[in-house]
């Protein structure tokens, strides 16, 4: 599909509008076309729209969940990388081993893209549950990767992990509170297998942003000072000081402002100095995750952004164990980190299609600017002056005694004293001086602040197929940003200023807040669909959006497609996994399809009895019922 470029508008501008290149860490860029392209990788592009119709073809519904694996190698890769330079610039004598924590995706094709993607780094990975171990255990892993076990642990968990080891993997289990150490002890002795111990430790210090409860003296997790040595003194007591080979911290995600790293990195060292000096025999530090993610492109301590590089990360923490350890004059040890929502948020972009677009400048457009009738009620007559007189000058003023007017209407109508047919006629009137006063701004060039209310009143709602509490959670549970792009006509300048609204029958099923440079903004400047679908992406989501995602309303799990990019513009779909069925849906709030089945079918019988369904209709009713069973739980409208 080709767009016919709106003169004076580039895609340099679009790319601008919607700050591509400051959130997208090179991944997608906006194409001389207009089109919002995947770049996997220097000369492999592909237009997303190019990808969604394809899809489309094939006779799947939307929404999608677009996947781009080689994204997500090229984050593990990236990391591996920039941590390997850090080490070979600054002569740090150990190396960087990397561990993802499952927790942030557990998707079968983030684990397992990860998994090989770091496998030469022996990047490893982190389970926190029962569930996620079982499930860690039986990937294919570098020997010497770890896979680290964190959370509250039983004796199950904790026998699980001990099992790991005897398969030859890298097995630590770290000690959260203080009792999982006899926990472990007793159960490393049952089955005579000799554990790889972890300890955490509860930092001071703290991170920034939305997170910076995770760590400090009142955290979830870790051990005091005191715990810490206490656990060195009984495991010398045991004989097994050897065992004890991790000290891990975590000061909790998306950590803004890379001081706050450097700060609680050089306790993690200190307190690992400490160790050594008490007599541990530490092998790695585990400086937890936290590397943050760039989603509105600002490059501040924003809560949605980081003031810093991976890069710069990287060095940061390589720098800081040195110093420290020089100082102290103790072995480097190897550094390990667990970020996750840094080398999965990139790789996954949700499509959303524009189903409808309703707001108060667009609807009742044929009655407004009817002069009104010599006996409408003075107030229909007064807002329809106002239409007539609105202008640049004075539309602040005309917006406030319209909003008056309408209120009055309405107090009236409630009474009585207004007709049905005055108030619509009101509405239509109050809807056509927004759309005046829309006009007027969009003119100006600098909306002022003290307006944006306004703007929001104005605004459209586009209405997209998904469901805001299955697909963008965080958006909704903490206010997290996400950049939202159409994906073409991307050389046409956008010309409505839009919220998006979901299918939920939930108010909450909104987003009203786009990234923005300086702050947040209220609206999104969109294009008007037109008779071709019209499809946004929302991008950055691959980190915890997939896994916490709950099906209110019964919608469920988004399908996806695995796109491989490939040379001169072309992609595979290696693999296209379906979304959930409402059947799976029903059922896992304790129904069994055959008992819906049978109740419709005796309804159905007893409709044939009392004559309000044919047999023919009885067929057809049951096969519609049976089909929607097994159907996708979000709108499938027919392409016309
Ligand atoms: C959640 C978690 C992480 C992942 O943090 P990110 O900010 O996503 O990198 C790492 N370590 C621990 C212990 C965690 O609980």
């Amino acid at each position: 599909m080709t767009t016919t470029p709106t003169p004076g508008f580039t895609t340099a501008d679009a790319a601008e509008l919607y700050q591509v290149p400051n959130w997208s860490g090179g991944w997608f860029r906006v194409s001389d076309k207009g089109q919002l392209e995947a770049t996997t990788s220097p000369g492999l592009h592909v237009p997303l729209r190019a990808i969604v119709d394809e899809i489309v073809d094939r006779g799947e519904s939307l929404p999608v969940i677009l996947r781009f694996p080689q994204v997500l190698a090229g984050r593990v890769k990236h990391l591996n990388e920039v941590f390997g330079q850090a080490i070979a610039e600054y002569g740090y004598t150990r190396h960087y081993q990397g561990v993802f924590p499952i927790k942030v995706n557990q998707r079968r094709a983030v684990v397992e893209t990860v998994a090989s993607a770091g496998y030469d780094y022996a990047h490893g990975l982190e389970a926190g549950s029962k569930a996620e171990l079982a499930l860690c255990l039986a990937q294919r892993m570098h020997p010497d990767a770890l896979l680290c076990c964190n959370g509250f642990k039983d004796d199950g968990f904790i026998k699980l992990a001990l099992w790991g080891r005897t398969l030859g993997k890298n097995v630590v289990i770290t000690i959260e509170k203080f009792s999982e150490l006899d926990r472990i002890l007793k159960q490393a002795k049952a089955l005579g297998v000799r554990p790889a111990i972890g300890v955490r430790f509860k930092l001071h210090a703290r991170g920034s942003g939305q997170w910076e409860e995770s760590g400090g003296d009142q955290a979830k997790f870790g051990l005091n000072a005191y715990e810490l040595l206490r656990v060195v003194e009984r495991l010398k007591e045991e004989g097994m000081i050897d065992s004890l080979v991790m000290l891990h911290t975590h000061i909790g995600s998306q950590i803004t402002d890379i001081r706050r790293v450097k700060v609680a990195v050089r306790e993690a060292t200190q307190t690992y100095a400490g160790l050594i000096a008490a007599g541990a025999e530490l092998k790695y530090l585990n400086v937890g995750g936290g590397l943050g993610v760039d989603y509105d492109g600002s490059k501040t301590t924003f809560y949605a952004s980081m003031n810093y590089t991976v890069k710069e990360y990287a060095a940061d923490v390589v720098y800081t164990i040195q110093e420290t350890c020089k100082a102290r004059g103790v072995p480097e040890p190897i550094i390990i980190s667990e970020s996750g929502r840094a080398l999965t948020a990139h790789h996954a972009v949700l499509i959303l299609p524009v189903i409808d677009v309703t707001g108060p400048t667009r609807n009742l457009e044929d009655q407004e600017l009817v002069a009104p009738a010599e006996d409408s009620h003075q107030l229909i007559k007064d807002m329809h002056e106002i239409v007539q007189n609105i202008s640049m000058r004075n539309y602040r003023e005309m917006y406030n005694d319209a909003v008056g007017d309408k209120q009055t209407l309405h107090d009236l109508f409630d009474l009585g004293y207004v007709t049905l047919q005055d108030r619509a006629r009101g509405e239509a009137l109050f809807n056509a001086i927004l759309r005046k006063i829309s006009k007027l701004i969009q003119s100006e060039k600098y909306v002022p602040d003290e307006l944006e209310d306004l703007q929001k009143v104005l605004a459209d709602k586009y209405i997209c197929n998904f469901s805001l509490f299955q697909s963008l959670p965080d958006n909704w549970a903490i206010q997290a940003l996400f950049p939202i792009v159409p994906l073409d006509r991307l050389n046409q300048k956008p010309t409505r200023q839009a919220t998006l609204v979901d299918i939920t029958c939930d108010s909450d099923g909104k987003i009203e807040k786009f990234i923005d440079l300086r702050d947040v903004k209220a609206t999104l400047p969109l294009h008007e669909p037109g008779k071709q679908p019209y499809y946004l992406g929302v991008f950055l989501m691959g980190a915890y959006q997939d896994v916490l995602g709950s099906s209110h309303n019964l919608f469920g799990k988004v399908s996806e497609a695995h796109v491989t990019v490939r040379p001169g513009g072309r992609f595979n779909i290696d693999l296209f996994v379906r979304g959930q069925k409402a059947r799976r849906m029903i059922e896992s709030m304790g129904y069994e399809e055959p008992m819906l089945r049978d109740s419709i079918e005796d309804q159905a019988d007893a409709a044939l009895k009392v004559g309000t369904l044919t047999p023919g209709q009885e067929h057809e009713l049951l096969e519609d019922y049976g089909e929607e069973l097994l159907g996708y739980t979000y709108l499938e409208y027919e392409e016309s």
